[in-house]
């Protein structure tokens, strides 16, 4: 079935989650404050809304896939935001990663404008976002996700219900917690390896046939020309943003802090992530946490 989606927020996902919908028949209508990522979408389909709430006005269902809490905020609230263009009954499916707080008062706002709303963050990077394969992590009533499914499934192939509103951010914290770890660690070791004498692609092979494995290994070794398509091929060109990572690594640390869970590993993660960024390095893909590592072993 073909429905009317707005959709807010084109960048790196958005835009490929857009042409996704596109492919599956659905009329999508676009606004992004980059106002080039969203006549982008113009050939593929989409057409281009002056404001949030234009886009959310011309939609049964509106979608936001924006940067940070500050920016789901700044896009939902307001007289040209997201709330102000939303028809009673319109349902809304808030797919950027932010803190599961900033998710339930936002729900709070949509539903007391007449329409509902679930979180529903995603995993799978700009790769799984261009072949529709994403994991989709849904917070909210089950009842708007039975909803929307066939949306998501045009975006996403394991679509998992994770608990009330904020939980499919909860999730996705999680996840991420353990994503920007694991790459601070497969840094250090090719760091290690390669300071040592090994060659890059030994170790490479060696280690994407060992308990070392990960996806972040198999996606992004921080080495050029060990796979194809890393971001390390190409300057480190995102991807997902350092400064993205940093941010989900606060988002984490600071429901640890509510939940009084120490996040040791992650803390040191967070603030390696930070130093990255201040090394100019904060727009390029999250594996560039290598050459801050590299930076620091020089002598
Ligand atoms: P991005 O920066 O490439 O895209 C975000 C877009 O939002 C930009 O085009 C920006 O102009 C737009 N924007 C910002 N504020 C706006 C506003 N008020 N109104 C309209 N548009 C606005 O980021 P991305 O990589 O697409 O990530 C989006 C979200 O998805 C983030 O929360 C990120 O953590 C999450 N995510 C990203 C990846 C990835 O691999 N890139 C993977 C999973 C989840």
């Amino acid at each position: 079935m073909s429905t009317a989606i707005g959709f807010i927020g084109v960048g790196t996902m958005g835009g490929t989650m857009v042409r996704n919908l596109l492919k599956a028949g659905h009329r999508v209508t676009v606004y992004d404050l980059h106002a080039e990522a969203a006549e982008a979408l113009v050939e593929h389909g989409a057409t281009v809304a002056g404001s949030a709430r234009e886009a959310a006005a011309a939609g049964d269902v509106v979608i936001s896939m924006l940067p940070a809490s500050r920016h789901v905020v700044a896009a939902m609230f307001g007289a040209d935001g997201i709330i102000a263009g939303l028809q009673p009954g319109t349902l809304v499916i808030e797919m950027s990663t932010i803190d599961p707080g900033t998710s339930r008062r936002v729900a709070e706002a949509v539903e007391a404008a007449g329409s509902r709303m679930i979180d529903a963050p995603v995993s799978g990077g700009d790769k799984g976002a261009i072949a529709g394969t994403l994991t989709i992590m849904v917070g909210g009533d089950p009842g708007v996700l039975g909803e929307v499914r066939d949306i998501l499934g045009a975006m996403g192939t394991n679509i998992i219900h994770c608990g009330p509103i904020g939980m499919g951010e909860t999730v996705k914290l999680c996840n991420n917690l353990i994503l920007g770890v694991s790459m601070v660690a497969i840094a250090e070791g090719f760091a290690l390896g390669i300071r040592a004498g090994v060659d890059p692609k030994l170790l490479y092979d060696v280690l994407s046939k060992s308990t070392g494995r990960s996806w972040a290994l198999e996606s992004r070794p921080p080495v050029a020309g060990l796979v194809a398509d890393s971001p390390a091929n190409d300057d480190f060109a995102p991807g997902f943003m350092t400064d993205l990572m940093h941010k989900d690594l606060g988002l984490a640390l600071t429901a640890g802090n509510e939940l009084k869970v120490p996040l040791a590993v992650t803390a040191l993660a967070h603030q390696l992530y930070g130093m990255t960024s201040a090394q100019g390095f904060g727009r390029k893909d999250f594996s560039a946490v290598a050459k801050l590592l590299e930076g620091l072993g020089e002598r």
